[in-house]
């Protein structure tokens, strides 16, 4: 049953879509509901736009297009930094409706809506800080200038697993650049997109800039997009299958591409390492969003002079965690976004178990309602299990026991993504050898959380390209130009 405060707070988000500047519910669109997945309860129904709807979207964003490009970038950045003011003065109302239509721990949708909101203000300060060139030819002849200048209406897609944090990081940036956007939210969790959008509506975005397409059917709204040769961009954060087959077709307009796509991180704890730190940062690379996050934890590969003694402080402190509906006071683990995403667990913990790992504890799904999960630890999971290799998107923990540095690296690099890679070691020489041999895009030496909008956030491999956040995060959303300025005629 939904709280008074949580009625209203649904009341005042719009259920339909964002087009030109209006809201739009019409009576002809199909419905779709959202959940609380805690209660599988109904929260709220938001209409679907169609494929028409999502084409008005783009003509809004193609119509702006210029205008919001020749907009002067310290307007642009002041209209992102009052949306920063607006987000961070709303904090409480974004966290809660996070968590209603998520399921994360409040005290995490909090994090969610402190991070997200760093996007439009580390964006806010790049909007006006774009760089050009200049050089001489080499022949001596001439200059060569380099300017850049916005690649052009976007579509973003967002992932339900951060739903305003996902959508800042690419709007932010693309709007500080100059660019127009068309975003279609995960059809599971559309209502905090929708609201942020009603808030940047208040912060000054003009029509036309900003358009929600929330809708049920995601591919033919994607096709239908990426074959109009208007839009410039597309965006992605999601799973690697659906990435990977949205490049194929944005090939066929040559469109500019960033995906954050799945990650399988290895965790490698050295002999030497301060085991305290590890532990602690292993449990929030593990269990942060119910382990529902691309840069999870999901290899842990600890030295066997070491590993009973972390196991055993890990299982302590991974037993005393509270399980429960995101709001509920305490709650430090939520829920599986769905029924199948928590049979994919359980599957995963089946196949460990039948490949002679050892449970350390828990290992069930939790009765209904909600798909909960029992937070895991298994023990001694060997290399060839599921668990090693496929992304898990769950709070289970597998541990792989290690003797020799070699073998560490062969392992945290047999998987075919390559976003984020944790070592810990006092080791300095160690820790540099590390960073330099594990392949990814990101890398966090005796620490379990690296996310910060100053930096650049992406990987490599099946892991995706681009950048967001960081010096990198606007370039995505600008194409270089370059003019010659020649010195005779
Ligand atoms: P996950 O497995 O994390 O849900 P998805 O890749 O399925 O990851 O979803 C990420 C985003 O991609 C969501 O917004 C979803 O609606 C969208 N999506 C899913 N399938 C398609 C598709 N065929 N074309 C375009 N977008 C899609």
């Amino acid at each position: 049953m939904l709280k008074p405060y949580e009625t209203e707070l649904l009341g005042r988000v719009e259920p339909g879509f964002f087009i030109d500047g209006r809201w739009e519910r019409p009576d002809t669109r199909e419905l779709f509901n959202v959940h609380d997945p805690s209660t599988g309860e109904i929260i709220k129904s938001v209409a679907s736009a169609t494929v028409e709807d999502a084409l008005r979207a783009l003509d809004a964003a193609a119509g702006a297009q210029q205008t919001w490009a020749s907009t002067p970038s310290r307007v642009r950045s002041n209209i992102l930094r009052r949306a920063f003011d607006l987000l961070t003065a709303r904090k409480e109302d974004f966290a809660l409706l996070i968590s209603l239509e998520m399921g994360k721990p409040l005290a995490e949708a909090r994090d969610e809506v402190d991070y997200g909101a760093e996007f439009l203000r580390w964006f806010s300060e790049e909007a006006v800080r774009v760089r050009g060139d200049y050089r001489p030819t080499p022949e001596g002849t001439g200059t060569i200038v380099v300017t850049h200048r916005p690649v052009g209406p976007t579509y973003v897609i967002t992932p339900w697993n951060y739903p305003l944090a996902m959508a800042t990081r690419k709007m932010a940036p693309a709007l500080a650049a100059g660019c127009t956007v068309v975003v279609k939210p995960a059809e599971l969790t559309p209502l905090t997109t929708n609201y942020f959008a009603q808030l940047l509506a208040e912060a000054g975005v003009p029509a036309g800039v900003v358009n929600v397409v929330p809708t049920s059917d995601p591919a033919a709204q994607s096709q239908a997009l990426l074959a109009d040769a208007r839009l410039r961009k597309i965006s992605f954060t999601g799973s690697t299958a659906v990435g990977t087959a949205l490049m194929a077709t944005a090939a066929t307009n040559a469109l500019r591409t960033s995906m954050e796509l799945g990650g399988n991180a290895p965790f490698v704890v050295f002999e030497d390492a301060d085991l305290d730190n590890a532990v602690q940062a292993v449990v929030l690379a593990k269990f942060r969003n119910t382990g529902q996050a691309c840069t999870a934890a999901n290899r842990v590969i600890v030295h066997d002079s070491i590993a009973d003694d972390f196991v055993e402080r890990l299982s302590k402190r991974v037993n005393a965690m509270k399980v429960g509906r995101g709001t509920e006071a305490g709650v430090e683990v939520g829920l599986l976004i769905t029924p199948k995403a928590r049979d994919n667990v359980s599957r995963l913990v089946e196949d460990a178990l039948n490949n002679n790992a050892t449970l350390v504890t828990g290992g069930k799904p939790l009765a209904a309602p909600g798909n909960f999960f029992q937070p895991t630890v298994i023990d001694r999971v060997p290399p060839n299990a599921a668990l090693m290799n496929e992304e898990i998107f769950g709070p289970v923990l597998g541990i792989f026991r290690f003797t020799a540095e070699t073998e560490a690296v062969e392992l945290a690099n047999k998987t075919p993504f390559g976003l984020v890679g944790y070592v810990f070691t006092e080791d300095l020489h160690r820790g540099h050898r590390m960073i330099n041999s594990i392949d990814t895009g990101m890398m966090g030496l005796n620490v379990g959380a690296i996310s910060n909008a100053a930096a650049p956030f992406g990987g490599i491999k099946l892991s995706g390209l681009g950048r967001e956040g960081g010096f990198e995060g606007i370039h995505e959303y600008l194409s270089p130009k370059y003019t010659l300025l020649p010195h005779q005629r």
